[in-house]
């Protein structure tokens, strides 16, 4: 007998008889014989109604009385299911996040969790009771209120599932699980059996709105069962098991995701010198907002331009801040675009294998879909696409890698290049002063790659999909790819491939670039990719601004960019690998186990 947590969602308690509903389910299990810890949302969209009240009365209410309000919607969902437990005749005590001991920091709306005390739940279970927590809520040192973030129920389900070492964490909400992409978006999009951490942290954080990312990465950490289930379903379908393992690790791409409200912003007539990077990301990081997306393009006369997405709802303090980076780096202009979006692929599968990255920019260029700027991780590839194309582009790739058929079921292509094994899970829980610390679990340096970087690549679609379709018919693995459309509508398109594939990859790019009149190709026969990895590294805003000063301090410039939810990647020169090295290690010493 164990404890079962299960969390229902704004839809799933939206009216008596889904609180009803959901109340059953939770008694069926106690009645199997486990313990029972419900979680529960703000009844249907009463998130949004406070919110737009909250409008109503101010364009700019106070954040701590923001989450005073907010927390009221989750308040009165856990009392309504006490008493609709109650009347079927068992026992349930209503918690708030307070009332539980769910300690977070004071950053209010947006708080995460320190601390959370199991005395009282266990008290309570032990006494027959269900208990049932109020979802996305908790209270700092001071006895405020705070709240985690929209969506931010799942993490406190996956976090108390973490403190109770619970057999199992139930996320009850209006779909069958996690799909390849947005069901609402794509009909044909395909329930996914089992899901990796990584994918599904990638997933979320690159849209993906069934889970709220924090919650993943209390998954991970803490290797909690997670299962995605319909609330509506009456059978027992299973839904999406996320755990360790892919849905198969044969075929490279296992989901895709929107980032619909995106917005491109570019600094230009930068110094191409150490401190530029660290500049513009430490401005950005006071103000909190998460960046992605990060293109550097050189241009003449050693002026470089420095580009980046950020979500449009940030985009009136990032124009604030890049304004001010602007004026300290002297000259320099800041340009934005706001109708874009973001459409990505992720798969674990995808590390290992060539001919990835030709036919998702190829699957657009058909569609004559330009891409305005890509950036890559080990695990996924982001394309900035103009807005109003966005839905097109995303059925666009998710047909084209056919996500609608179970894995086994897809074409294979491409060329297997190492059997990669299933990540193992980390032991960092130990080293964790607080629940949702920032962890890092190592700074590598990689010294195999070399650089290629094509210029002057015209503004229209299709230039990488040739470009990357030549380099796959080589057979050579491409690693990390940025490409971004400056001011001028120009772009440079750089990636890395292993140095013994260098001169060959120039060879084939330079012909490609004579036919798409693109401008010259330059290469490094050797670069050094330094990568800080852990969990939750894009959500703790402060790891690229850390990585950006470290370098700059030891005078090293920074030449391409890659992030992702586990991992920073930062291509410096090559004999400049061990010095970076040796910065980052100690600017993260007191985080890196
Ligand atoms: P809840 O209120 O239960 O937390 P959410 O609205 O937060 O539910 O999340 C469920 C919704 O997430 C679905 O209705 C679906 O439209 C959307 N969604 C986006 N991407 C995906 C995906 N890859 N798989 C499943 N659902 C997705
Ligand atoms: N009610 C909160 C929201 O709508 C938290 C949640 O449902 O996860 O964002
Ligand atoms: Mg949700």
């Amino acid at each position: 007998m164990g404890i079962i947590v299960q969390k229902f969602g704004g839809t799933s308690v939206a009216d008596a008889e889904k609180i009803l509903a959901a109340a059953r389910k939770a008694i069926r299990v106690q009645q199997q014989g486990h313990q029972v810890v419900m979680v529960v949302s703000a009844m249907g969209k009463n998130t949004d109604v406070l919110v737009d009240l909250a409008g109503q009365i101010s364009s700019n209410p106070s954040a701590r009385e923001m989450d005073m309000l907010l927390s009221t919607g989750e308040q009165v969902s856990v009392a309504l299911m006490a008493m609709a437990i109650h009347e079927l005749g068992s026992k349930a005590v209503s918690l708030t996040g307070g009332q539980i001991g769910i300690k977070t920091d004071s950053s209010h709306t947006k708080a995460r969790i320190q601390s959370i005390s199991t005395d009282r739940m266990r008290k309570h279970l032990e006494d027959g009771n269900i208990v049932i927590a109020a979802g996305f809520q908790g209270i700092d040192d001071d006895f405020n209120i705070t709240t985690l973030g929209r969506g931010g129920s799942d993490t406190t389900a996956v976090a108390l599932a973490a403190v109770l070492r619970a057999d199992a964490c139930q996320i009850y909400t209006d779909v069958d699980g996690v799909f390849t992409t947005d069901p609402r978006i794509v009909a044909e999009a395909r329930k996914m059996n089992q899901v990796s951490h990584d994918e599904i942290l990638e997933l979320a954080s690159l849209g993906a709105g069934v889970m709220h990312s924090r919650s993943i990465e209390f998954g991970k950490k803490f290797g909690v069962p997670i299962h995605v289930c319909n609330s509506a379903s009456f059978s027992d379908d299973p839904g999406t098991v996320i755990g360790l393992h892919p849905e198969s690790m044969d075929r490279p791409v296992s989901g895709a995701a929107l980032t619909k409200s995106e917005a491109w912003i570019t600094i230009s007539h930068v110094p191409d010198q150490p401190g530029t990077m660290e500049t513009v990301f430490s401005k950005l990081g006071k103000v909190n907002v998460a960046v992605d997306m990060i293109v550097q393009n050189i241009g003449e006369g050693g002026k470089a331009e420095i580009s980046f997405t950020v979500l449009e709802a940030d985009l009136p303090a990032t124009l604030k801040a890049a304004q001010e980076a602007a004026k300290e780096l002297g000259g320099a202009e800041v340009t934005h675009q706001a109708d874009v979006s973001k459409v990505s692929i992720v798969g674990l599968g995808m590390a290992t294998q060539t001919g990835v990255a030709d036919r998702m920019f190829r699957a657009l260029a058909d569609e004559g879909i330009n891409i305005l700027a890509i950036t890559t991780s080990q695990i996924k590839i982001s394309a900035l696409v103009r807005r109003e194309q966005a839905m097109q582009a995303l059925r666009a790739v998710h047909s084209e890698f056919e996500l609608e058929k179970p894995p086994g079921d897809r074409a294979a292509f491409g060329d297997k290049h190492t059997a990669a094994s299933p990540p193992s899970p980390i032991d960092i829980v130990a080293r964790l002063q607080r629940m949702e610390d920032l962890t890092i679990e190592n700074i590598q340096l990689d010294e195999t790659q070399g650089r290629i970087t094509l210029s002057q690549v015209p503004d229209k679609p299709g230039i990488s999909a040739e470009v990357f379709e030549a380099v796959a018919a080589e057979d050579i693995m491409v690693d990390m790819i940025v490409q971004g459309t400056g001011r001028d509508g120009q772009a440079n398109l750089s990636f890395t491939v292993p140095k013994q594939s260098v001169a060959a990859a120039a060879e084939i790019v330079s012909k490609v670039a004579e036919q798409l009149e693109c401008g010259p190709v330059t290469t490094a026969a050797q670069i050094a990719i330094l990568s800080v990895f852990g969990i939750g590294i894009r959500t703790h805003t402060g790891v690229g601004v850390r990585t950006f000063q470290a370098l700059s301090q030891a005078g090293i410039n920074v030449e391409m960019v890659g992030t992702s939810e586990m991992r920073v990647n930062v291509v410096v020169a090559a004999d400049k690998g061990p010095a970076g090295l040796k910065a980052l290690q100690t600017a993260f010493s007191d985080v890196i186990g």
